[in-house]
């Protein structure tokens, strides 16, 4: 695939998730072990989006705020969850000599948050935690920012155009592009498709691989016969399927991942993280699956 993005995580059910994206300076989830996982790279990170207040998505905030809070990053939560606020009041109490700490930034859904001039962020409900008239989960879809000449003006000469520019200004002549370059499902199970779709990278978790588990969980996670079962219906490059649970081994994974996506005709290529493996530059490994070219 056409590859624009360096993306590096760790992700297993329960203990702990995170990914990194270079390029973006972004960080989805910061749990367990983040810091030790990204050691020299850690510094990079200028925007940490926090899907909810589960421990295994946000322990490792308090080193990364010891190494990195002088850098103050930005640290985005639901504001809903109550948890956020003791932990930002816990971390300035517990490091009190650093000058400067972690700024730490309440977020709604629907909110976008510009993170460089040409990527935006959108933060989208999901179903992990339904609580009444409150919104304790997110997912996170990144967008890039472009103008381009509007349709109109396409034929015109170019001393045509900066006549015009002249007159009306830049803005006039071009229209926003937005482009969906990297989707982040957070914990949830299988919601609406359609968020993702055109969605050049897409992060989805697959906690479970037989029903059963999953109608026995309290919390809400995807099975990954939905998540490949909805990625054969929308357009993406590449899916990395995360999160899974460690009682699935390794094999049975790769092999229910490989099985399902034929089942399915599944056009995209497939990577994954496997339970208590870190992997960097997913996006530069073999896929399990390959995918297809359409016909
Ligand atoms: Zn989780």
């Amino acid at each position: 695939m056409n590859k624009n993005l360096t993306i590096s995580g760790y992700s297993t059910a329960l203990f702990s998730t995170w990914f990194f994206v270079e390029e973006l300076g972004l960080l989805f989830d910061a749990g367990d072990g983040v810091s030790a996982g990204l050691i020299g790279k850690a510094g990079k990170v200028k925007h940490v989006f926090i899907s909810h207040a589960d421990r295994d998505h946000l322990t490792g905030l308090l080193q990364f705020n010891q190494l990195n809070g002088m850098r103050q990053p930005k640290i985005y939560y639901p504001k809903d969850c109550g948890s956020f606020p003791h932990l930002a009041e816990f971390t300035e109490k517990f490091d009190p000599h650093l000058p400067k700490q972690s700024i730490w930034v309440p977020l709604q859904e629907h909110d976008k948050v510009q993170i460089h001039s040409g990527a935006v962020v959108q933060i989208l409900p999901n179903n992990h935690v339904v609580t009444p008239e409150k919104t304790k989960s997110f997912s996170f879809l990144v967008q890039k920012v472009k103008r381009k000449l509007k349709q109109e003006y396409k034929g015109w000469s170019t001393d045509q155009i900066v006549r015009l520019r002249q007159e009306k200004g830049a803005d006039f002549l071009t229209e926003e592009i937005r482009e969906n370059i990297l989707g982040y499902s957070g914990d949830t199970a299988m919601d609406d498709p359609k968020k993702w779709e055109n969605t050049q990278v897409l992060i989805h978790e697959s906690t479970f691989i037989d029903e059963k588990h999953q109608l026995n969980s309290k919390s809400k996670h995807s099975l990954l016969e939905d998540v490949l079962e909805m990625a054969a219906q929308i357009n993406l490059k590449a899916l990395i399927l995360s999160h899974f649970s460690v009682r699935y081994s390794s094999e049975k994974i790769d092999s229910t991942i490989q099985a399902l996506s034929q089942k399915y005709n599944l056009s995209t290529p497939v990577y994954r993280i496997l339970p208590g493996e870190q992997v960097w530059d997913i996006l530069a490994q073999d896929p399990v699956y390959p995918g297809k070219i359409s016909t």
